[in-house]
């Protein structure tokens, strides 16, 4: 064989392995049939997935947080680049505090709220509200979106600072002022939750109007499903 065959043989050799690998790549990332490691195949978010360590109400690492992945299905992944993608035209970057949450998670709010444990975070995320009221109140429900696979909560950051946006309140805030509009935040807070808002409106997620934070995709793939996958 010729040295010009060898090479072409070489090349045809090289991108048949390539189709194989980008046929591959895909199942790497999946975190099962439905949903997929969005924080991996999402490019230049940031994620802070908050219930897997100890900086939640909770103050402790939540059920079914192994580990500290954001995990969302297909579509929901996709519109969340588009939305990274308007961010950054504005100087700004996506961090995120929650995706896909499993339901064994939800069970364990609600457990806790009945339960005795010590409140170390009390004072950070919900000051105003006894825990044995959070339910009554609707901040704790026993189904949440997050489990579907399309809901995130997220706030923004300077690209040039690496800070995040001021929002009025910390994510997961159990208080009236967590309100996207209220109007008990300074002006700056309130002109940042509505830049969010549009990037998000623009990248096909509705907003929640009680959680400045809490956005769902439209159109859903699983508006059903309220899955159970540990996280891992
Ligand atoms: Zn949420």
């Amino acid at each position: 064989m010729d040295a010009q065959k060898m090479t072409a043989r070489r090349r045809l050799l090289n991108a048949a392995l390539w189709a194989v690998c980008s046929v591959l790549a895909p199942s790497i990332t999946a975190a099962s049939d439905e949903l997929i490691d969005a924080g991996e195949s999402v490019e230049g978010i940031v994620t802070d997935i908050r219930y897997a360590g100890k900086n939640n109400f909770l103050g402790r690492p939540v059920a079914g947080y192994r580990t500290a992945k954001c995990w969302l299905s297909r579509e929901a992944s996709s519109a969340l680049s588009k939305a990274q993608r308007l961010a950054e035209t504005q100087g700004l970057a996506i961090l995120i505090y929650d995706c896909y949450r499993p339901q064994r998670a939800v069970d364990d709010f609600v457990q806790w709220v009945t339960g005795d444990e010590d409140e170390p975070a009390k004072a950070i995320y919900y000051p105003n509200v006894p825990r044995s009221k959070l339910i009554d109140r609707g901040y704790i429900a026993s189904r949440s979106g997050h489990s579907r696979g399309s809901t995130i909560d997220l706030t923004l950051i300077a690209i040039e600072s690496g800070q995040p946006l001021n929002m009025g309140t910390p994510w997961d805030y159990f208080d009236a002022r967590s309100h996207t509009a209220s109007t008990e935040i300074d002006e700056d807070a309130a002109r940042n939750r509505q830049v969010l808002k549009r990037i998000m409106k623009s990248a096909g997620f509705r907003a929640y109007y009680a959680e400045w934070w809490h956005f769902t995709l439209d159109n859903e793939p699983y508006p059903d499903t309220y899955f159970d996958i540990p996280i891992e």
